[in-house]
């Protein structure tokens, strides 16, 4: 390999203590030390331009986030068992940033808890255990939260009161009928449940789908299938792990794009930029029954260095203009990206939002099979080149182009040249 001798010894040493579930990036895998921005430095002191990584959202290394934790560090850290006005000033900010319906927040400590915590509170809500999700849903890592994540593969079992519904396909589905075919298969999915002998207790969506590979338009497509849920019974859970706090340039969250109101709200990742905070959003009225008779309590969960962290996050999309930035990069990205690409007949569609972009490779454009050798191609070819991205979706075809919000103009043309250059070298369909 031609990895340096540094990284060849530090792989080696970390495969004897870390063990296979450790996987790397990369048939080349990079030795990351320092970040800064939308950059990452190897050892050599090499930049990489990081267009994968959404939890450094205020960009790696943040300085204001950096000052943040380390001062509250400096004061007090401990749980929510006390009065401390950090956890109540940060639950006020955020809170004011959802409709007036979700007016509460629970803390968790990664987007895993906080699902496995929505799913309590819906189970306990409706009495009933039964969920639908995506085909190629991820969720998370709890036990729960793996029994909704059928994206990691069929060696993961989905237990008989979990559904697969298919996801939309913007690309081989007739647009005009995504939103009613959607709401179909979740109509047969709550009567696959009840043949199992199972009850509707909700719907768990990524509100932009993004293992099932970005699938994000014609906007409004979640909408007769969360009508269809509510008539049942069941509560509409929105994962905004991945589009929340500004992703997609369209506003704070992802699920205002549908037109619906969910139940519940999950937030992660990017929330205290790589501190360990996670939250579900909710209303009084789910919350209270299960705060009452089953009680909720998380040692770490909304410790105030953690919520320093995800208020200086807060602070600096507002004070920076992250939102309108990231849908104006994003814009140009996705058009340049189009343009580049109106040609190639591996290029299946490029679509997006925000610095939430996918390029989707096929075989043909006619036949539009999925190329998932296309896909890993580029991403270690890009690799090779010092830019960072990855590939996603039901058939691994999919390049997930999610980059730090502080991902600027220069930064797109550096991803540009090297897109560009790389697509040269990617040979026709084998
Ligand atoms: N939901 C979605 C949509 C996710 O992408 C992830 C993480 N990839 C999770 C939940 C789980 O979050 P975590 O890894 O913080 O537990």
């Amino acid at each position: 390999s031609t990895l340096p001798p540094s990284a060849a010894a530090l792989l080696e040493r970390r495969e004897r203590v870390l063990g296979a579930p450790y996987r790397l990036f990369y048939e080349e895998p990079l030795e990351a030390v320092r970040g800064e921005g939308a950059l990452l430095f190897d050892a050599a002191g090499r930049d990489h331009l990081d267009v994968y990584n959404n939890v450094p959202a205020v960009g790696h290394s943040n300085r204001r986030v950096q000052q943040a934790v380390a001062d509250q560090l400096g004061r007090l850290n401990t749980h929510t068992r006390y009065l401390t006005h950090e956890v109540v000033d940060y639950a006020e900010r955020l809170t004011a940033l959802f409709p007036p319906h979700l007016q509460q927040v629970v803390f968790c400590c990664s987007g895993s808890e906080a699902v496995d915590l929505a799913m309590r509170i819906t189970e306990y809500q409706t009495g009933a255990d039964g969920w639908l999700v995506t085909r190629h849903a991820y969720h998370g890592t709890t036990r729960a939260a793996a029994a909704v994540s059928p994206s990691l593969g069929p060696n993961n079992p989905i237990p008989r009161h979990v559904v697969l519904v298919d996801a939309p396909d913007q690309l081989r589905e007739d647009p005009a009928g995504i939103e009613r075919a959607f709401a179909a298969r979740v109509t047969d999915g709550i009567e696959t449940l009840r043949q199992r002998g199972t009850a509707l207790a909700g719907l768990l969506v990524d509100s932009c789908l993004s293992s099932d590979g970005l699938q994000l338009d014609p906007a409004g497509w979640l909408r007769s299938a969360v009508d269809v849920v509510h008539r049942h019974g069941g509560v509409y859970l929105a994962d905004e792990v991945q589009p929340g706090f500004g992703r997609l340039g369209t506003g704070w969250w992802g699920f205002p794009r549908h037109d619906v109101a969910p139940d519940l709200v999950v937030l992660g990742k990017p929330m205290g930029n790589g501190l360990p905070i996670s939250a579900v959003m909710g209303q009084p009225s789910l919350f209270d029954r299960f705060g009452r008779d089953v009680r909720y309590f998380n040692t770490f969960a909304g410790n105030p260095v953690c919520i320093a962290a995800a208020s200086a996050v807060l602070d600096e999309i507002e004070d920076r203009d992250l939102i309108p930035h990231a849908a104006e990069v994003g814009r140009h990205l996705l058009d340049e990206l189009r343009r580049l690409t109106a040609d190639d007949e591996r290029i299946g569609e490029v679509r997006g939002s925000g610095l939430f972009v996918a390029v989707e490779l096929v075989r043909d454009r006619a036949g539009r099979a999925p190329d998932a050798g296309a896909a890993a191609f580029l991403v270690n070819e890009l690799r090779r080149r010092r830019v960072l991205i990855s590939a996603s979706g039901r058939d691994g075809n999919v390049l997930k182009l999610r980059p730090p919000l502080v991902f600027g103009h220069r930064h797109a043309e550096r991803f540009l040249t090297e897109f560009s250059a790389a697509l040269s070298v990617l040979g026709a369909p084998g």
